[in-house]
């Protein structure tokens, strides 16, 4: 058994050494096992104790949301009570199974996907929305019929390196790093969700591996190099010998950064800009300060609402932003409005079975369809800011209509809350993201409407590069450096500051040391990044002159090619710094 070594993406900075553990995550690969004649009835049985499960779970799940959120919502479960007496489900898999002699979940699978590929091919909504209830259905049905074990990742009682196709919201909501030591996935991007998840948790992390799931065995031997975007299985003893003492010197460099923690983010010609942190999730609140940053410029909210069938509520959601405002204290915290779309999916909130998630019923778009929704995260954010300077941040926008749409709802709970004579804050500052060219370009338009502005590369590469940030085959064309993207960033800075308000960037960018020099000198007020990165962003801004940061900006500009600016700003930071970064 040699060693071998294979290329990905680097999504994680640091090294991961630990035995292998193959992932598959529950889902709808079932494999297809043949069945003697005598074990027909029995499957017919077991698939119709399945049938029953699903129609009392749906039960369930109708009642809780009629509680919650009445009648009118709970219709939907209803309608899949509906689907589960569709002839496909009640007789074509049990006739299958006795004819084909196949096992039911195999069947079901099948069946879903030609039924997926019909529908794929017609244009009417009702049928699609129908569609999408069957898929609904036929998934809770293959999990009842799998068995599929949940949170297997969360139930670990040894250290581990996780491989897997890829890694869903849900299951990297709650990742335990004490187990977990570092991951790879064959598919994904540097801004797939995947990657955030692994920098906000400090986990080494290479993505856009392509097969490596076919290549490993549990238990093979694994070194994640998430700063080269390596891994080796099966690692020999001098390769071995030698991570082990790169992994220790990297550790040691992350440790000397702690002396950092309690300066503040500024240049040596006195240059401030506000660090803050990134989260995906509310375990890293404990962790924010311990890495040096000055508040929250992203907090992500999907965490509340992924992993479960039923909407948090408005109290769930006060509590949560309760403990970050009692966590974060005097320091600021904007929270995002929820994200929900694109690679995180919640298929109860979105059954569309979209062609194009990313391109469609996503973020703010999905909020204003859904006000019940929106306003419960709304009230519950304007209650909990009483508790601590919290902002609001509204994600995907792309027209003035959805800021002001979104803002009018805002006041509304505003003036529900008064009438309710609940406590909680009124004007609060209310900022949106930019994260689509359209709302780039009128930059200036927006921020006349809100308080501040802050820039979502993630995105914005994606939507104007039309570079799915997700798919691992198009990955080398994900440039932050493309001068379109520069451009645009510094298009929307110009409109805020001539607005005479402030404009941060919370994607992955910022949390790229490497571009740290130029977005310094594009003026940008805050930089929000994963809090694992929090200190070596801070050496890096203590480190470069703000006037040269400035030139090269100005220059990088004018430049035709992202090679250029890239080795433009390597020729430009003092030399001392290009030790660390390049
Ligand atoms: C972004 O798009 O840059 C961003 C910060 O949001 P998310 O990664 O959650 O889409
Ligand atoms: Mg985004």
């Amino acid at each position: 058994m040699g060693e071998k070594i294979y290329n990905g993406i680097p999504a994680s900075g640091g090294i991961a050494i630990g035995p292998a553990l193959l992932y598959h995550p529950q889902g709808l690969s079932a494999p297809r096992r043949i069945l003697r004649a005598e074990e027909t009835k029995g499957e017919v049985d077991r698939y119709k104790e399945a049938m029953a499960k699903t129609r009392a779970q749906i039960s369930e799940l109708e009642a809780k949301m009629k509680d919650k959120l009445g009648e009118e919502h709970a219709a939907i479960f209803q309608a899949h009570q509906v689907v589960l007496d569709d002839p496909l489900f009640m007789d074509e898999i049990p006739q299958a199974i006795q004819t084909r002699r196949l096992n039911a979940e195999f069947l079901l699978v099948e069946a879903l996907d030609k039924f997926r590929a019909v529908m794929a091919t017609l244009d009417d909504s009702y049928f699609r929305e129908r569609g999408g209830d069957i898929q609904d259905v036929g998934n809770r049905l293959i999990k009842n019929l799998t068995g599929a074990e949940k949170d297997v990742l969360k139930k670990l009682d040894r250290e581990v390196v996780v491989i897997a196709v890829d890694l869903a919201p849900s299951d990297t909501v709650n990742m335990p790093t004490d187990t977990i030591k570092g991951f790879c996935t064959d598919v994904g991007g540097r801004t797939s969700h995947v990657a955030i998840v692994a920098r906000s948790l400090g986990l080494p992390a290479v993505v856009g591996m392509q097969s490596l799931t076919a290549e490993v065995q549990d238990g093979d031997m694994i070194i994640v190099d998430g700063n080269k975007g390596l891994v080796v299985v099966n690692p020999l003893t001098p390769t071995l010998k030698q991570y082990q003492r790169l992994k220790e010197s990297y550790e040691a460099f992350q440790k000397s950064l702690e002396e950092l923690r309690a300066l503040p983010a500024l240049t040596p010609d006195n240059h401030q800009v506000t660090l803050a942190a990134n989260v995906e999730v509310p375990q890293e609140l404990d962790e924010i300060f311990r890495h040096g940053a000055e508040g929250i410029g992203l907090f992500r909210t999907e965490f509340l609402f992924l992993n479960r069938e039923e909407i948090p509520t408005e109290e769930e959601q006060y509590s949560a932003y309760k403990e970050l405002a009692t966590k974060t204290g005097v320091s600021p915290a904007i929270v995002r409005t929820l994200d929900l779309g694109g690679d995180k999916f919640l298929s109860h909130l979105n059954p569309l079975n979209e062609s194009n998630p990313f391109l469609g019923l996503r973020a703010i778009r999905l909020c204003l369809k859904r006000p019940d929704i929106f306003k419960a995260q709304l009230r519950a954010i304007l209650r909990a800011a009483v508790h601590g300077p919290i902002k609001v941040m509204f994600p995907m926008i792309s027209t003035l209509a959805e800021v002001r749409e979104s803002k009018i709802l805002l006041n509304l709970c505003v003036q529900e809350l008064k009438r309710e004579g609940q406590v909680f804050r009124s004007g609060i500052e209310v900022g949106a993201m930019i994260e689509i060219p359209s709302a780039a370009v009128m930059a200036d338009l927006l921020i006349q409407e809100l308080d501040f502005l802050s820039i979502g590369t993630n995105d914005l590469i994606q939507y104007t590069l039309a570079v799915d940030r997700v798919n691992e085959a198009v990955a080398y064309l994900y440039d932050p450096l493309h001068p379109a993207i520069l451009r645009l960033i510094k298009m929307t800075v110009d409109a805020c500051h001539k607005a005479g308000k402030w404009v941060g960037i919370c994607g992955e960018m910022a949390g790229d040391p490497q571009f740290v020099p130029l977005l310094l000198g594009m003026e940008l007020d805050e930089f929000s990044v994963s809090v694992s990165v929090i200190p070596e962003i801070k050496k890096v801004i203590r480190m470069m002159p703000f006037e040269k940061s400035k030139e090269i900006a100005q220059a990088a500009l004018q430049m035709k090619t992202s090679e250029e600016v890239l080795k433009l700003i390597r020729d430009n930071v003092p030399p001392e710094l290009k030790a660390i970064l390049f």
